[in-house]
C-alpha cells in the first residue's frame, strides 16, 4: 500500500476531449519542469505532435501506444511550413483524437502557438493552451541568472535574434534597448550575435556589459559561456558553444557568480555579494 503523502491531494484536472487540441509548453528541458497539465496531457494524448526543442526525457512521458510526429527541423533540413502544421493539428483533430501539440518553452514566448491556436479558432477545433517555462526565465534560472533582482535591473526585455526567414528582424530598436540599460534577454541570438552586439555597442552599451550565453538550458548538456558583449560574437565562436541558446546582457548576469546553484553542487564557490555592494558601500 502506498502511504506516502506526496501523490495525494493533486488537483482534479481537466478532462482531454476527443476531437480537441491542446497547445502545450514543455518548458525548456528538465522534465521535472513540466506542469502538472503538461504531465496530464502527455499520459492521455492520442497523438503528441512535436517540436525539436523538445526534449526526449519528455517524449518518453507520453503513454505507450500513443503516435509521435515530428513537427520540427533537424539534421539541417528545412522546418515544415507553419501552414502545414496548423492545417495538420486541424485535420488530426477531426479524426476524434486527442491532439497533444508539444513546444519547447511556452507556447506563446516566440513558440507560434498564437498562429497555430487562431488555425483551430478558424476551423472550430476545441482547444486549451498550457503556458510553460520559457528558455529565458527558466533557462537563464539554471545557470544562476535571475531574470530580476532589484539592485540589477526594474525591466526586461524579451527579443528574438532572427525572424522566420532567418535575417534579423526589423522594427527592432536596439538603439532604445540599449539606451533603457534595462537586462535583455535574446532568444535565437547565435546565428545574428556580432550584427546585435554591435547594434547594442553602437547604441550606447559600454563592451564590458556582462553577457551569458546558455546552450541547452535545463538539460544535462547545458552550456553557460559568459563573457561581455565586446567579446561575445568571438567568444560564441572560439568556445563553439551551440544553439539552442539563450544570450543574457546585463547586470543579472553578474548575479551568476553567487547564483550557480547548479555549480555549487559540482563544487563551485559562490560569491555572497556578486554584485560587489558591500565593497561599494564600503569605501562611498
Ligand atoms: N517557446 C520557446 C522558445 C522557442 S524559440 C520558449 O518559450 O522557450 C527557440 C529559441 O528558444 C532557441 O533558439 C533558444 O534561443 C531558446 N531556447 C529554447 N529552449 C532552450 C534551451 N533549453 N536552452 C537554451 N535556449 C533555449
Amino acid at each position: 500500500m502506498d502511504t506516502s503523502p506526496r501523490h495525494r491531494h493533486l488537483p482534479d484536472l481537466p478532462v482531454f476531449e476527443p476531437g480537441s487540441v491542446w497547445l502545450v509548453g514543455s518548458g525548456p528541458g528538465d522534465p521535472g519542469l513540466l506542469t502538472l497539465l503538461a504531465h496530464h496531457a502527455l499520459g492521455e494524448a492520442d497523438v503528441v505532435v512535436y517540436d525539436a526543442l523538445v526534449d526526449d526525457s519528455i517524449l518518453a512521458l507520453a503513454a505507450p501506444e500513443a503516435e509521435l510526429i515530428y513537427a520540427g527541423k533537424r539534421g539541417g533540413k528545412p522546418s515544415p511550413k507553419q501552414p502545414d502544421i496548423s492545417s495538420r493539428l486541424v485535420a488530426l483533430a477531426r479524426t476524434g483524437k486527442r491532439i497533444l501539440r508539444l513546444k519547447g518553452g511556452d507556447p506563446f514566448v516566440f513558440g507560434r502557438g498564437g498562429e497555430e491556436a487562431l488555425a483551430l479558432v478558424a476551423a472550430g477545433i476545441p482547444f486549451r493552451v498550457v503556458p510553460g517555462i520559457t528558455a529565458g526565465i527558466g533557462g537563464l534560472a539554471y545557470a544562476g541568472i535571475p531574470a530580476t533582482h532589484r539592485d540589477a535591473n526594474h525591466a526586461v526585455t524579451f527579443i528574438t535574434g532572427h525572424m522566420a526567414g532567418g535575417d534579423m528582424p526589423d522594427g527592432i530598436d536596439w538603439k532604445s534597448l540599449a539606451a533603457g540599460g534595462q537586462a535583455l534577454v535574446i532568444y535565437m541570438a547565435l546565428k545574428h550575435l556580432e550584427a546585435i552586439t554591435g547594434q547594442l555597442m553602437g547604441g550606447g552599451l559600454v563592451p564590458e556589459t556582462p553577457v551569458a550565453v546558455v546552450s541547452r538550458a535545463a538539460t544535462r548538456h547545458q552550456k553557460v559561456l559568459e563573457t561581455t558583449l565586446g567579446r561575445a560574437a568571438r567568444d560564441v565562436v572560439e568556445s563553439g558553444i551551440e544553439a539552442p541558446a539563450i544570450v543574457a546582457v546585463g547586470e543579472i548576469v553578474r548575479l551568476r557568480a553567487g547564483l550557480d546553484w547548479l555549480g555549487a553542487m559540482e563544487g563551485r564557490q559562490l560569491d555572497s555579494d556578486p554584485l560587489g555592494q558591500s565593497l561599494q558601500r564600503d569605501t562611498a
